[in-house]
């Protein structure tokens, strides 16, 4: 039994790499921060807005 309480993980948002097309999360209120990512690819940083992945 582990349901309720923690609920880390929950929000997600999958960005991809504006430079080397990389994907990887990151928690969904960065979406709407100042703060950039950082690609664990290529060390890319950038907005979580601009890598957000496109919904085709
Ligand atoms: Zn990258």
């Amino acid at each position: 039994m582990s349901g309720g309480g923690g609920v880390l993980g929950d929000r997600i948002l999958w960005v991809a790499c504006v430079s080397c097309k990389g994907k990887f999360y990151c928690g969904y209120d960065l979406l709407h921060s100042k703060y950039k990512l950082i690609c664990p690819f290529c060390k890319t940083e950038f907005y979580a807005k601009d890598g957000l992945e496109a919904d085709e």
